[in-house]
């Protein structure tokens, strides 16, 4: 039986300083404090994405065959195990073939990361579409999200716009997790769409009605809220630090989840909408962000060199918060009985080796 040992062990009970990490096949046995000298080096969970529009030059709502080979080699290379292919908005006859290509894509067998589900970000936006193209952005569609495929796993639409409360109890009723976004609700309108059933706010600042307050707007309302977890794009770019260790201080690592929203800069797409990478992020013309090119070890990275939150923060935010959201209790944490899906870095926080389902993955 495997066993990996470092100087920092992250476990749900704390951090296991010197650890050792027993696996058996595919499931963790044991987590234990080292005997004798251990390598400088961390294990994590690996990490869980719900964003993911793309990475590189491989547009998720482009890929075929072997360009999911590469997006696992990519998401490998990152400690990321789990993750939400995303679609952004696009003509509602467009996504028949795309969410074909995803489930498919899910069933490939081997040690590579966990396709969860698809996340479809839009169509039904609110007020606030950022890159999506605007002349996309539709009304809801019962009988649409109804006739959805299973291999759709998040959702997020406007928290403000007709039908919104009675979709997501639908959806939600369904298994689907569903997240406001994208949005000009204000605060009482988010608190609505959580009791109907929402579980997630996509990309906590930006894209929505910020806190003031008079108007505390979806920003106070998630931040105050127990029931949503935050998705937070920690690129530096898109979030100021501060905002970001006032949503760790908010909700503690356990409501917040780090996510990348990457998109394929380096093949210039976010699904239908160009974008071109400057000032730190892929951008439309006219500077609107459209996505990131962050990874999440660089999320990780960032802010916990930033001082939003500690390691185990970071971590939790990471791998825990997302896979309890999309419902996966079999994963996300160090502790006997998870699968053995870890992350192990180096003292700098650079991914070393990624390990899926008690199986070496990959290796720097
Ligand atoms: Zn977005």
């Amino acid at each position: 039986m495997p066993t990996l040992a470092a100087r920092i062990v992250l476990t749900p009970d704390g951090v296991c300083s010197p650890g050792a990490v027993e696996l058996d096949g595919p499931t963790i046995v044991s987590v234990a404090p080292a005997q004798g000298p251990v390598p400088d080096r961390v294990i994590a969970p690996g990490f869980v994405d719900l964003q993911v529009n793309g990475h590189d030059d491989v547009d998720v709502a482009r890929a075929t065959g072997a360009d999911w080979d590469r997006l696992d080699e990519l998401l490998l290379a990152q400690g990321v195990t789990t993750w939400c292919p995303t679609l952004v908005t696009a003509p509602l006859d467009s996504y028949a073939a795309r969410l074909e290509r995803i489930a498919t894509a899910a069933r490939r067998e081997g040690a590579r990361p966990t396709i969860a589900g698809a996340h479809l970000e839009g169509p039904f936006l609110g007020g606030l579409p950022g890159a999506h193209p605007p002349q996309l952005v539709r009304p809801i569609d019962r009988a649409w999200l109804d006739a959805l495929p299973p291999v759709v796993r998040i959702v997020t639409l406007g928290a403000e716009i007709a039908g919104a409360l009675a979709a997501t109890a639908a959806l939600a009723a369904r298994g689907v997790t569903v997240a406001a976004g994208h949005t000009l609700a204000t605060h009482d309108e988010l608190r609505a769409l959580v009791d109907a059933g929402a579980r997630l706010v996509t990309h906590l600042f930006n894209a929505m009605t910020p806190l003031h307050h008079r108007e505390p707007g979806v920003v106070g309302a998630a931040l105050t809220d127990d029931r949503v977890v935050a998705s937070v794009i920690a690129d530096l770019v898109h979030v100021h630090p501060t905002a970001l260790t006032l949503a760790f201080r908010a909700k503690g690592p356990a409501g917040v989840a780090l996510v990348t929203d990457a998109v394929a800069w380096r093949a210039a797409t976010a699904g239908p909408v160009r974008v071109q990478h400057h000032d730190g992020a892929p951008r439309l013309r006219d500077g609107t962000l459209a996505g990131s090119a962050l990874t999440m070890d660089q999320a990780v990275r960032n802010v916990v060199a930033a001082g939003c939150t500690d390691l185990a923060g970071a971590v939790t935010a990471a791998a825990t918060t997302p896979a309890r959201v999309l419902g996966l209790d079999d994963r996300g944490a160090i502790a006997p009985g998870r699968r053995a899906d870890l992350a192990v870095l180096d003292a700098d926080l650079r991914v070393e080796q990624t390990w899926v389902a008690g199986e070496p993955a990959w290796a720097r």
